[in-house]
């Protein structure tokens, strides 16, 4: 997953500076502009700065057409995107090539991966925590998805699904297995982790195996004799 950083200036309107509080919720909005770019909206956001119609709203990450993820406002800051769930919600916005608001294969991919992501690292449910605009405020946004609820049900579904990926890949598990060195068979505790197993050095050593600590170069070393 590949994530443009550009931050907001600082300003009143749309990045505050406030501490966001525990991350409870996942906000997915609709940027409700058809085919404008994230780079766009991002744009619309940096706008708000010089306050000329006292509009307050930005987001933390807006997905555009193709896919592309910007970050407009860092995970542990207030955006302005969801009211009452502000202070503890990351806010993502999205592009849409149409004014009926389903999000284009691309948006939709990347959307699914970085909801997927955000629930791994605050331990959120997709289930419960993964919310709509209008589950805030009751506003049509996401408008397709609102208007959709299976398509909304399947979004929801898709992330825990992606959640569940990255959980399983994340998980270190610790078995022991046994290896034969020189013709001698020992048991080793091993761990199974991206379809590699690794185990101990120190496991290894045996009559022929010195398995030591160089503590001038603070390294491990290996003699074999
Ligand atoms: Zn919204």
């Amino acid at each position: 997953m590949n994530i443009q950083k550009m931050l907001l200036t600082p300003n009143r309107y749309s990045r505050p500076q406030i501490k966001l509080g525990t991350v409870k919720k996942v906000v997915v909005h609709w940027v409700g502009n058809a085919t404008s770019t994230a780079v766009n909206n991002r744009n619309y956001f940096e706008g708000l700065k010089v306050g000329t119609n006292k509009v307050y709203a930005s987001s933390h990450y807006i997905v555009g057409l193709e896919g592309e993820i910007i970050q407009c406002v860092p995970e542990d800051e207030v955006a302005y995107h969801a009211n009452d769930a502000n202070d503890y919600s990351i806010g993502i916005e999205n592009c849409h090539p149409t004014w009926e608001g389903k999000f284009s294969e691309a948006t939709y991919d990347s959307l699914v991966a970085l909801c997927a992501d955000i629930c791994y690292r605050y331990k959120l449910n997709p289930k419960t925590d993964l919310i709509r605009h209008y589950d805030v405020t009751g506003k049509m946004c996401p408008l397709y998805y609102v208007k959709n609820t299976s398509a909304w049900q399947k979004l929801k579904d898709d992330v825990g699904a992606a959640l569940e990926a990255i959980v399983e890949e994340e998980t270190s598990i610790v078995t022991t297995t046994k290896i034969n060195i020189n013709g001698t068979v020992k048991e080793v505790e091993r761990i199974l982790y991206n379809g590699f197993n690794y185990i101990k050095v120190r496991d290894l050593a045996d009559e022929h195996i010195i398995v030591g600590y160089d503590a001038v170069e603070k390294i491990p070393t290996i003699e074999i004799i």
